[in-house]
C-alpha cells in the first residue's frame, strides 16, 4: 500500500521507449534543469532491441550516436536498380543502445525519478493527471507524455501491418558496400496480398543489417520469415557458408488510416506510435518522433505546455489513406508504386513528402507520378467509405489490434 500518496511532478513520461528517450535527450540539450520529471515504464530500456533507419540533414544532435550514414541509397525493382543521391539529406542508422544510453545520461542530469511499473490508468482532472500503476496512484503530474503502445481509437478503413525480420550478418570476406544502403529492394517474390521488399544497411564491408519486410494484413510464421530472409540473402548473392547471423531483429508496425489520438485529455499528450508518429504508408516513425521531441523540449524550456504540432499534416494522412487503399485493393503494385515515385521525382522531394514536409505543389507532382486510374479509384473508394461510416457507423470495421512480432530462436547461429 502506498501510504505517502502519489509524488507531485511537473512532467510524467508514461512509457520510456523511443519517443520518451528522444524527449529526455532534448530536455537535457535545452538545459531544462528546474522540472520535476518521472519516467514510468515496466521495462528500463537498455542495449540493442531495435535499429532505427531514417533520413535527415547531417549535423544534428544524433550525429555522435549514429552507427552509419549514407549520402546515396539504392532502390531496386524487377525493372532495374536506381542509385539515388540524397544530398543535402542522408540516410542514417541508429542502434537503440546509444539512444537509451543518451537518455540515461539525460535522466541523471535532469534528476529524473524512475518508476519501474506498468501504468494502468491516467486520470486527468484538467489541472493535474493522476498516474496509477499496479492499482495505486504513483504520481500526480502537471503534464503527462504517454507513449504506451496502443491501437488506433477505432480501426481504419485499411488495417495493414509492416512486419519484418532482420539479420545482422557478419561475413568472412568483404561483401557489402559501406558507401551506400539499399533502401528498398522489391525484387523479392511478392506476396498474394501486400508488398514485400528487402533492404541492406551496411556498417562496414563485412557487417550489415539485412532485412525482409512485408506490408500486408497478416504476419508470417517463424519459418516463413527465415525462408524469406534466406531467399533475399541468396538474391543478394551472399554465400551462407561464409556468413554468421550475429543478431536477429523482429518487428510489427501499424499501417492504418485509423486515428491515433494525440491529445486524449487536456493534460495528456500522446507521443510516438501511440500519438500518430508512424507514417501509415511506410511505417517510418523516427523522424516524426525526433521532431516532436524537439518541439516538446523547446516548449518546456520556454515555460509553455509540451504540446507538439501534429506528426503529419491532415492532407498527408488523407493521401496515405488513399495510397494504402490502392495498395490493399491490388490496383497498384508496391514495386510499381514506389518505383515510379523514385523514377519521376527527385529523391529529396519523395523523402520530404514522406516526412510530411512537402508543399501542396510538390504533392501534386508526386501524385501525378503514380498510375492515375487505380489512384482515382482509391480516392473515390475512400470518399465513399468515409461517407458510409458517417451515415451508418455500424459499417465500420470490427476492432483491430497490432499483434506482437513473431520471435524465433535463431540468434547467433550460422547463416
Ligand atoms: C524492431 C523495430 C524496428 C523499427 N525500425 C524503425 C526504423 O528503422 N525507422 C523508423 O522510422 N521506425 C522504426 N520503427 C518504428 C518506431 O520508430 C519504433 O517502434 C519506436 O520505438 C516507437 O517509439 P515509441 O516510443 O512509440 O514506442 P516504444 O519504443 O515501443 O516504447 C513504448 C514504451 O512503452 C512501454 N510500456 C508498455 N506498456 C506500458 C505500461 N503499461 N506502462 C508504462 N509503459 C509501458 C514499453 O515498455 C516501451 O518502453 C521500428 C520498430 C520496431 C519494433
Amino acid at each position: 500500500m502506498n501510504t505517502c500518496g502519489p509524488r507531485d511532478v511537473d512532467l510524467a513520461l508514461v512509457g520510456g521507449g523511443g519517443a520518451a528517450s528522444l524527449v529526455l535527450a532534448a530536455l537535457d540539450r535545452h538545459g531544462v534543469r528546474d522540472l520535476r520529471i518521472a519516467v514510468i515504464d515496466p521495462v528500463h530500456r537498455r542495449g540493442q532491441d531495435r535499429t532505427w533507419a531514417f533520413w535527415d540533414r547531417p549535423g544534428s544532435d544524433l550525429d555522435p550516436l549514429l552507427a552509419a550514414s549514407w549520402p546515396q541509397v539504392e532502390v531496386a525493382t524487377p525493372a532495374g536498380r536506381r542509385v539515388l543521391d540524397l544530398t543535402p539529406l542522408r540516410y542514417a542508422m541508429l542502434r537503440s543502445g546509444p539512444v537509451y544510453d543518451r537518455a540515461a545520461e539525460a535522466e541523471r542530469r535532469l534528476g529524473v525519478r524512475r518508476i519501474v511499473a506498468p501504468v494502468d490508468a491516467l486520470h486527468d482532472d484538467g489541472g493535474h493527471v493522476t498516474v496509477r500503476a499496479g492499482g495505486e496512484p504513483v504520481v500526480r503530474a502537471s503534464w503527462v507524455l504517454d507513449s504506451r503502445p496502443r491501437s488506433p481509437r477505432r480501426p481504419g478503413r485499411t488495417n495493414w501491418l509492416q512486419h519484418f525480420r532482420g539479420w545482422w550478418l557478419e561475413a568472412d570476406v568483404p561483401v557489402f558496400d559501406p558507401a551506400r544502403a539499399v533502401l528498398m529492394d522489391f525484387r523479392t517474390p511478392q506476396p498474394a496480398r501486400g508488398v514485400s521488399f528487402g533492404y541492406v544497411l551496411p556498417v562496414s564491408d563485412r557487417y550489415a543489417l539485412v532485412e525482409y519486410t512485408e506490408f500486408g494484413p497478416d504476419l508470417l510464421t517463424d519459418a516463413g520469415y527465415d525462408a524469406a530472409l534466406a531467399g533475399y540473402r541468396d538474391l543478394l548473392g551472399l554465400d551462407p557458408t561464409r556468413l554468421r547471423v550475429r543478431e536477429v531483429e523482429n518487428g510489427v508496425i501499424p499501417m492504418t488510416d485509423g486515428p491515433f489520438e494525440a491529445r486524449p485529455s487536456p493534460r495528456v499528450v500522446r507521443l510516438g506510435t501511440a500519438g500518430g508518429a508512424t507514417r501509415p504508408s511506410t511505417g517510418f516513425t523516427f523522424s516524426a518522433m525526433h521532431r516532436q521531441a524537439e518541439q516538446v523540449a523547446r516548449a518546456l524550456a520556454a515555460g509553455r505546455p509540451p504540446v507538439p504540432a501534429p506528426a503529419y499534416p491532415r492532407r498527408h494522412r488523407w493521401m496515405d489513406a488513399v495510397a494504402l487503399r490502392a495498395l490493399a485493393a491490388g490496383g497498384v503494385g508496391g514495386p510499381e508504386f514506389f518505383g515510379r515515385l523514385f523514377d519521376r521525382n527527385p529523391a529529396e522531394r519523395v523523402l520530404r513528402f514522406l516526412d510530411g514536409a512537402s508543399t501542396p505543389a510538390e504533392e501534386v507532382a508526386l501524385m501525378s507520378s503514380t498510375r492515375l486510374r487505380p489512384m482515382v479509384a482509391a480516392t473515390a473508394g475512400d470518399a465513399v467509405a468515409r461517407l458510409r461510416a458517417r451515415v451508418d457507423p455500424t459499417r465500420r470495421p470490427a476492432a483491430w489490434t497490432v499483434p506482437p512480432p513473431v520471435v524465433g530462436d535463431r540468434a547467433g547461429t550460422d547463416g
